[in-house]
């Protein structure tokens, strides 16, 4: 994962980038807060870690920021001590966590695993192709933010291509996939529900590769 520290004490920079390398982490670092918007504005992290107190542009601001321009990567503040106010000003302005200093490194990390986690979680619920969205979790299926009808076997076989998008799924893979083991397997329905399933589809979406299977692929389509 990447993660940005923005942190003007020298020390504690260190020590924070350190840590969260060590924890196996790709860490970049900025100093003041006009450096750690701007990483923040154009690189793409999985969390950052923000002190309020900053020079230049402080903590609060640098959020706000981020999340008037849409930037929703999880940000863990650090805040001074019994500063209640910072803390819920900093939620407010769209702080995912806090932690007040001083602070042990290991509680630490392991909020930061905690916003990581979160974060995938959530990352792997939705999963994207081209102008298909499908929602895991709802079990629904959205082509350019309009909502599918399908039926369970399309669902199930829509939700195998969009997992492993670009790749070729042979018949008889995804025949397993959709029937229970000891059914009575017949890779020549699955034909009939691509076909089916391709019809309600953006054109071009379902690629049909000779002697190996199918794959799903961004058609352009859509927005
Ligand atoms: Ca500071």
């Amino acid at each position: 994962m990447r993660i940005l520290v923005v942190e003007d004490e020298p020390t504690l920079r260190a020590q924070l980038a350190q840590a969260i390398a060590a924890a196996g982490h790709t860490v970049d670092q900025a100093s003041d807060g006009q450096e750690g918007h701007y990483l923040g504005d154009v690189e793409g992290y999985d969390a950052v870690v923000l002190d309020l107190g900053l020079p230049v542009l402080d903590g609060l601001s640098v959020l706000r920021r981020w999340r008037a321009a849409g930037r929703k990567m999880p940000v863990l503040i650090l805040t001074a001590r019994a500063s209640w106010q910072e803390k819920v000003a900093g939620i407010d302005a769209g702080a995912d966590d806090y932690l007040a200093k001083p602070f042990h490194m290991e509680e630490l990390l392991a909020r930061l695993r905690a916003l990581l986690r979160r974060q995938s979680e959530h990352a792997s619920a939705e999963w994207q192709c081209g102008a298909i969205r499908l929602d895991t979790r709802a079990a629904r299926v959205l082509v350019d933010g309009q909502p599918l009808t399908l039926t369970s076997h399309e669902f199930k076989l829509l939700a195998l291509l969009m997992q492993r998008k670009g790749e070729v799924l042979s018949r008889t893979e995804l025949s397993e996939h959709l029937y229970p083991q000891d059914s009575d397997r017949d890779s020549n329905t699955i034909e009939v529900f691509v076909g089916r399933l391709r019809k309600k589809l953006p054109e071009g979406s379902i690629e049909t590769v000779r002697g190996l299977g199918y794959r799903l692929i961004d058609s352009g389509a859509g927005a």
